[in-house]
């Protein structure tokens, strides 16, 4: 069985945004980036998986800047077994991105395709189900628990006040939680072993699709500032406060 995981670089989750001149977009001139964190654990899950006896291959696929290929070789370092970089400097919206990884279904037939519930920049968390739709494909969005058994996966996801589990026939789309799994750390030997590992690098032209963005961002603001908060000595100068200063008593 295929597995095929697909992954984004994207700003680093401890990196502080800034916004860029334009303030139409984030400044990301020199700002470490890194896998999105979704998709560690989609790969993860993926790594799992072969190593159960259950996938007999997994390919990662990332579409983006040639820098990309770090992200791709980090994957390949954390037991993946080949990649994808559908290079481009555009910039890739969700659904741009889903159309790419169909023409990559249909081309590598992968049995379960696992992507991140949602990329940490843009917040998005479209192209996993955009991919579902356009390649009529069953989908479970935001897994905990990932099962597979006699050509279905069963999947226990998470909704507002519990858990619902899902079974779908392969093959199909599922998106990763937080609670999934914990991904593993990568070792030197192993990333000196990626740096052989095949990666292909391909144009999105070559697989028909047309990336152009059909939304265009207008304004990107700060949040707005919190003030500093004060501590009180009880209770009671707590409650004044409500009714003096807050006026909510
Ligand atoms: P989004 O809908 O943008 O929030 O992204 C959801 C998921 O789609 C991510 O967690 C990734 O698994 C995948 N994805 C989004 N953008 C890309 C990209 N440029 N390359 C590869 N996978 C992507």
């Amino acid at each position: 069985m295929k597995v095929m995981v697909a992954i984004k670089r994207v700003l680093d989750y401890n990196v502080a945004p800034r916004i860029a001149r334009d303030g139409t977009s984030v400044d990301l001139s020199n700002a470490k980036m890194s896998m999105n964190p979704f998709d560690e654990i989609a790969v993860e899950e993926a790594v799992r998986l072969k190593e159960a006896g259950v996938a007999t291959e997994v390919v990662v696929v990332s579409c983006g800047v040639a820098q990309a290929q770090e992200t791709l070789r980090n994957a390949l370092a954390m037991g993946a077994d080949r990649a994808i970089l559908v290079e481009s400097s555009a910039e890739l919206q969700p659904l741009a991105v889903a159309k790419l990884l169909k023409a990559l279904v249909e081309k590598e037939q992968p049995s379960l395709v696992i992507l991140g519930k949602q990329a940490i920049d843009n917040d998005s968390n479209q192209a996993g189900q955009m991919l579902a739709a356009l390649a009529g494909l069953p989908q479970a969005t935001f897994a905990s628990k990932v099962t597979i058994s006699d050509g279905h996966v069963m999947v226990v996801r998470e909704v507002d006040g519990g858990a619902e589990t899902l079974s779908l026939t392969l093959p199909a789309v599922v998106t990763t939680d937080l609670r999934l799994n914990e991904p593993r750390y990568v070792t030197l030997p192993n990333i000196m072993k990626a740096k052989k590992k095949p990666l292909a690098t391909i144009e999105p032209e070559s697989l028909g699709v047309d990336v152009s963005p059909r939304l265009k961002t207008l304004k990107v603001v700060e949040p707005s500032k919190r003030t500093a908060g004060v501590t009180l000595p009880d209770v009671k100068a707590l409650v004044e406060k409500l009714k003096s200063e807050a006026k909510v008593l």
